[in-house]
Order: structure tokens, then C-alpha cells, then sequence
């Protein structure tokens, strides 16, 4: 798996008004219909002048990268993210932002998993993609791409307007890891229950500075580890001990999301509390995130949370499960000591949580 460069013919403005770089990792926003295959098929990204002539009305300066080979995003896996950092870390300084086509279904596990691994981003990272191909006539494709272009080119006294990495999609501008996606049929396909939008696209782009992350004073770093060792554990009335256990006594474990009931209530039977006391002192971290889009995870409000609390179980605020799962990767890949492990995992790092 590897970057390319896709040559494309826009006019080179004279004076751009900002350098994007676009970076197509695939997913029906890439896709054509094959009249002999007679099925969507990836298409070649050099001629997407063709899909879409607007991108010749703007005075940017566009370069694509392609993956090599493009991907249904099902088929992401952290290396591919760690891939895409280290695209982004290489090229950081010759681009005002960065525009990332991507499959939808995994598109906010993608933007959680960059957000942590790109620290101190002063420039914006905009994931985009579409529900209807970029070949056919009623794609979403085409206004997505463009306006996360204007996003991304957009500057406040020599600055990026949004210093993040963030979802757009059906005219809402979402922080990435409080993005979710919410919808498969319908264009509206992302949401963030617990965040406003950082922007709403109508007739102009209304940006809401008072949500989005201040420039940071550090400079930006890429992070080049993730730990997969980790698992999400859903629970459901009726789980049994046999299911809790694959999971716990996975080999290798050491991280677990584990996804509760309202404000993050569990049940009290005794073998669910030895299975996880166990896992807990075998140093296995445990994160709490509910099973509610909206609302936070309250540990002591209930009796059937009080006790994870005494446990050493860690409360996972207003996260969701995508932001949660990658920042568990990301902490876990930092190879810090316990504590600190902890105390990172239960802490604001990228705007993922309200505190
Ligand atoms: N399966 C596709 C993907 O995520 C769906 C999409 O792009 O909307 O790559």
C-alpha cells in the first residue's frame, strides 16, 4: 500500500490563492459505473476534471495523491492511518490544508484515529466523501469535494479558519472524532450528537469560531504507533460469561471499550464483576462509553456504575465508541507507564470529549 502522485491538468494559478492537497483513498465517492462490468467500479482520479470542471473556477493549487490500491473503507486497518500521517507529516509544510476522500462506513474511526495522531495541527485535515458516486448524475460527490476545498483554503489573518481534523459531509463541518455515521440511504450520513457542527454550508459557509480548537502554540508532530491490541465489549441483557470472557482473555489484550447501558451502567452479577476485577488487575484497561448517542457516561450516579468507578473502570465522559476505540490505539501505542497511561485515556486530548 502506497501513495501516488495523480497528475492533474488544472491551470496552474499564478497566484493561488491557497495549495491543497487532496488525498483519495477510495470508497463510493471514487466510483463509476462499468457498463461492461455492469457494477461501480474505482475510477481513474486524473480525470476527475472531467466529473468535476468546477475545480477549475478556483485559484488553488491542487495536488492529488491517490492510495495505491483505492479501498472500500471497510477494508482500513491502523496502517493505513499511519500511513496517511506520515503523508501528511511529509507534505505538512507545503500545503495550506488538506482535503481526504474516504469511504463512509469507517470515515470517523479514519478522522478519530488522525486527530490523535497528528498533534498540534495548525492546518485543516477535511475528510470527505459521498453516498452516490461521482459517476453518476445525482452524486453527492461533487458539492462535498468542493466545498471542503473552500474549507480548507479558508484563512483568518494568514491562519487555517479550522485547525483540525474534521468530517464534512451534507453541509455540516464536524470535529472528526465526534463525527458518527449515522445514515446509509440518505445524504445526511454524519452526525455529532454531543458537538455542534463547527460550520454550516448554505448560501455562504458559516463557521462557529467559538467551537473550534485554537491554534496551537506547540509545534505539529506526527505520531507514528498505534497499539491494536484492543477490543470493544457491548453488552446486552443476556450476555453470558462465555462471551465476556473471549473477549477479556483475548490473547494479547490490553485495552477494552466497554460499551454501557444510559450513563454507563453495567450489570452487577457477580461473575461479570470477577471477570473484569481480573482483567483490571492483569493491567487491561477498561473505558467506559455509552451505548447512548447522546448524553455522558456518569460514574457514581447509579449504583450499576458506582462500582466500576471503585473498580478502576475509566469513565469515557461524552465519547463515542470510534473516538474511544482509536484513542485507546493511540494511548496504548504511546507505551507509557500506568498511570499515565490512565490519566491520558481519561483526559481531553483532541477536543473528543467535554470534561
Ligand atoms: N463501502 C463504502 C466505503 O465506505 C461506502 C461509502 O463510501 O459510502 O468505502
Amino acid at each position: 500500500m502506497e501513495f501516488i502522485k495523480v497528475n492533474i491538468d488544472t491551470a496552474t494559478p499564478a497566484d493561488p490563492e491557497a495549495s491543497i492537497l487532496i488525498i483519495y483513498t477510495g470508497g463510493t465517492v471514487g466510483m463509476v459505473f462499468d457498463n461492461e462490468q455492469q457494477h461501480l467500479v474505482p475510477f481513474n482520479f486524473s480525470q476527475i476534471l472531467e466529473k468535476v470542471p468546477e475545480l477549475n473556477q478556483f485559484n488553488y493549487l491542487l495536488t492529488v495523491v491517490s492510495l495505491e490500491p483505492a479501498i472500500d473503507s471497510s477494508n482500513v486497518s491502523p496502517a493505513d492511518w499511519l500511513l496517511l500521517a506520515r503523508l501528511i507529516e511529509e507534505q505538512y509544510y507545503d500545503y495550506d490544508g488538506f482535503v481526504v476522500l474516504h469511504g463512509t462506513d469507517t470515515m470517523a474511526y479514519s478522522a478519530s484515529a488522525l486527530s490523535y495522531l497528528l498533534e498540534n495541527l495548525q492546518k485543516p485535515v477535511i475528510f470527505t466523501g459521498a453516498q452516490v458516486p461521482i459517476g453518476l448524475i445525482r452524486t453527492d460527490a461533487r458539492e462535498n469535494l468542493i466545498t471542503a476545498l473552500q474549507i480548507a483554503a479558508t484563512q483568518v489573518n494568514g491562519k487555517s479558519m479550522v485547525p483540525e481534523v474534521c468530517v464534512y459531509f451534507h453541509n455540516l463541518l464536524l470535529r472528526g472524532n465526534r463525527a458518527k455515521k449515522v445514515e446509509s440511504s440518505h445524504f445526511d450520513a454524519f452526525k455529532s450528537e454531543n458537538y455542534p457542527p463547527l460550520a454550516e454550508a448554505g448560501i455562504d459557509i458559516d463557521f462557529r469560531p467559538d467551537g473550534i480548537l485554537p491554534h496551537p502554540d506547540q509545534t505539529f508532530r506526527a505520531h507514528h504507533q498505534l497499539d491494536e491490541h484492543v477490543a470493544i465489549l457491548k453488552l446486552f441483557p443476556g450476555i453470558t460469561p462465555q462471551v465476556v470472557s473471549s473477549i477479556l482473555q483475548a490473547p494479547g489484550l490490553k485495552g477494552v471499550v466497554l460499551e454501557t447501558y444510559g450513563s454507563g451502567n453495567a450489570p452487577t452479577a457477580p461473575w461479570f464483576l470477577e471477570q473484569l476485577e481480573e482483567a483490571l488487575a492483569r493491567d487491561i484497561y477498561i473505558l467506559n462509553v455509552s451505548q447512548c448517542d447522546e448524553g455522558r457516561v456518569d460514574q457514581g450516579r447509579y449504583e450499576t456504575s458506582k462500582y466500576l468507578l471503585n473498580m478502576g473502570v475509566i469513565g469515557g465522559d461524552d465519547i463515542t465508541t470510534e473516538a474511544a476505540i482509536t484513542k485507546l490505539m493511540f494511548v496504548l501505542g504511546l507505551r507509557l507507564p500506568v498511570q499515565q497511561t490512565k490519566e491520558m485515556l481519561a483526559s481531553n486530548l483532541r477536543g473528543e470529549i467535554t470534561i
